[in-house]
């Protein structure tokens, strides 16, 4: 195979790869974006391994040797990725992905080390010399460290949101301490250091030193990160693995790594970008570790023993046969209790009853980007009932009925008071409906700690149950 094939068939994968990403931007198009990125990422592969086979023919190397290697990896992986794709619940998801994240960044940090100590085999030695060049030190350096700070950052995320570590760092509540973003500059500045070092000298030591404050670098950026921010630094890491994989596709010189992480560390950084604003956080203050992690810190309201208006789902399903309109806020609670498709049946009962149903999807619902979309696509709720945020907000203070399952922060005013930790995120505005029904198991709070005034409204009736439990009843009521 040619370098010119080569080449082509890659360049075939990046607009595949594009046009998997135009195609997951919609819920109608992700099936087709998702079929585009396994063509790419086929391309990508076969070529690869072809490439693999002229690479060790030109070098008088066994190929078979070489591409045994990276297939008995191929089926290790792909055969684990598999199983755990299939296996895992739908809210298990963002750990899930953290993982994948952490597996990048420790492939991006080994490739870097085995670069460093065999430059031959990675022919990045310099040609009239041992040493390797200027440009291929400081490529192996960015793409080492950020591995690295992805590897053991990707780490801690997973720990936070499985949430069932008792190690303190791997708690959803931010770790802090006096000096912290002080000890982060200069870690951050020794790390540069260190690497600008490794690059003018092709010192080892410096190199492994680099390596060892990234990983602890990784670490101290998302400590004190916690509650709301989390889906900030999942999207966050996600870019910094595909920057970590650009980095390291700079020193093998393939092009398709370096197209393929370009792509997803800019859209990753976008995603980052637009759900700061979706959560009113600074990007910057995010991605630099903590800053503002102030606003996640509050312990949950609710101490005080209040009083609330509940009632049965056959009371909830009465208000909502006589209503005209209806919108569900979906929430992470629905995803939990797998009640999708019991909603979308309760939704059908009361359309069938001349009843106007719409849902609302905040940006950050759920436990990840999209978590909201993805399960009402499950249950094939149809997508012109499906409204985001910007959209829907408008038409809550005309509707009769918001019925709010399983959610809580997305729906919290108290984004609307100044000094409150969420103050400012933009919320699903339900209060505004005419009645409020709430379905959760208890009066604990969401995912930020927070308690919810919405709860305690005239107009709101709490009823208490598993969501689909509750959701199920409604459906037998309605009907
Ligand atoms: P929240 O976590 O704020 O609230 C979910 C509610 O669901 C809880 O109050 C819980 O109350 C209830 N619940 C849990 N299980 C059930 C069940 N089986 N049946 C009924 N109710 C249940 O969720 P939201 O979706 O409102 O907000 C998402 C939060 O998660 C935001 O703070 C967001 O920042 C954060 N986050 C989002 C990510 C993303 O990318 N989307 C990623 C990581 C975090 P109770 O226990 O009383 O039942």
């Amino acid at each position: 195979m040619s370098m010119n094939l080569v080449t082509l068939l890659y360049l075939v994968a990046s607009v595949c790869f594009i046009q998997a990403l135009k195609g997951l931007s919609h819920p109608t198009t992700s099936i087709r974006g998702n079929l585009f990125g396994m063509i790419g990422m086929t391309i990508a592969v076969l070529t690869t391994a072809a490439l693999i086979v002229k690479l060790s023919e030109t070098a008088g190397l066994s190929t078979v040797g070489g591409l045994g290697y990276v297939l008995a990896a191929l089926v290790v992986g792909g055969g684990a990725g598999a199983l755990m794709a299939q296996r895992v619940e739908m809210t298990k998801m963002p750990e899930l992905v953290a993982f994948m994240h952490s597996m990048i960044g420790l492939a991006a940090v080994f490739i870097a080390v085995a670069a460093v100590a065999e430059p031959y085999a990675f022919q990045i030695v310099h040609t009239k010399g041992e040493l390797i060049p200027t440009g291929n030190r400081l490529e192996l350096f960015l793409g080492a460290a950020i591995g690295a700070i992805t590897f053991s950052g990707s780490v801690i995320a997973f720990g936070k949101l499985s949430g069932k570590y008792k190690f303190r760092l791997f708690q959803g509540a931010p770790v802090q301490f006096a000096g912290q973003h002080m000890l982060n500059l200069v870690l951050g500045l020794a790390t540069v250091g260190l690497g600008l070092a490794f690059m003018v000298t092709e010192n080892w030591t410096a190199f492994f030193a680099m390596l060892a404050l990234a990983f602890v670098m990784g670490v101290l950026i998302i400590i004190p990160i916690g509650g709301a921010d989390m889906p900030v630094v999942v999207s966050m890491l996600n870019s910094y693995s595909g920057w970590a994989a650009a980095g390291i596709g700079f020193s093998l010189n393939n092009a398709m790594l370096i197209i393929a992480g370009s792509l997803v560390g800019s859209s990753g950084a976008i995603l980052s970008y637009i759900m700061c604003k979706a959560m009113n956080r600074s990007f910057f203050n995010v991605i630099l570790g903590g800053f503002g992690g102030e606003a996640t810190t509050a312990a949950a309201g609710g101490q005080v023993q209040r009083n609330v208006k509940s009632g049965s789902a056959d009371d909830a399903a009465f208000v909502l046969s006589n209503a005209e309109t209806v919108v569900i806020v979906p929430g992470y609670g629905l995803a939990v209790a797998r009640a999708q498709h019991a909603v979308k049946e309760l939704a059908a009962k009361l359309t069938e009853k001349g009843v106007t149903v719409k849902y609302a999807i905040h940006p950050v619902a759920g436990r990840m980007p999209g978590h909201m979309n993805v399960l009402l696509a499950e249950a094939e709720v149809p997508y012109d009932q499906v409204f985001e945020m910007e959209d829907i907000n408008g038409e809550f203070g005309q509707a009769d009925v918001a019925i709010i399952l399983g959610a809580n922060d997305v729906v919290n005013p108290a984004a609307h008071v100044k000094g409150s930790p969420i103050y400012g995120m933009p919320i699903l505005e339900a209060y505004k409906a005419k009645t409020v029904i709430v379905n959760k198991r208890s009066m604990a709070a969401g995912y930020a700690g927070l308690d919810n005034e919405l709860f305690y409204l005239d107009k709101t009736m709490m009823v208490f149950g598993d969501a689909k439990k509750v959701v199920e009843d409604m459906v037998k009521a309605v009907e």
